[in-house]
C-alpha cells in the first residue's frame, strides 16, 4: 500500500554527495512548508540545517506524514565516515 501524500519520500536514501543532499533538503523544506510532511520536535530543527552545509556536526530530524503516519528520520553525523541518511519507518497497522 502506498500513500499518495508521501510516496516520493518513503524510501530509504543515502546522500553521498552534497549536491544530492542539497536538492533533497530543498524538496523536503517545500513539503514541510506545504504541510505535506510535518516536522516533529527533535534533536535538530530543519531550520538549523543550512543549504551551504555549515551544519551542526550531529543532525537528527524527525518528520511524519499526516496522512498515513509514516515517520521519517533524517540523520547525519560528521564524526562518522558515513553518508547522511533519510530513513522512513512505516506506520504500524491500525
Ligand atoms: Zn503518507
Amino acid at each position: 500500500m502506498t500513500c499518495k501524500n508521501c510516496t516520493s519520500m518513503n524510501q530509504k536514501r543515502q546522500f553521498p554527495s552534497k549536491g544530492e543532499l542539497t536538492r533533497f533538503l530543498r524538496r523536503l523544506r517545500t513539503l514541510v512548508e506545504d504541510g505535506r510532511i510535518v516536522e516533529f520536535p527533535s534533536f535538530t530543527d530543519l531550520a538549523d540545517v543550512e543549504d551551504d552545509a555549515s551544519w551542526p556536526d550531529v543532525i537528527e530530524c524527525q518528520f511524519g506524514c499526516p496522512d498515513c503516519g509514516t515517520e521519517f528520520t533524517f540523520k547525519a553525523n560528521s564524526h562518522h565516515n558515513k553518508a547522511p541518511q533519510w530513513l522512513p519507518k512505516r506506520a504500524k497497522l491500525r
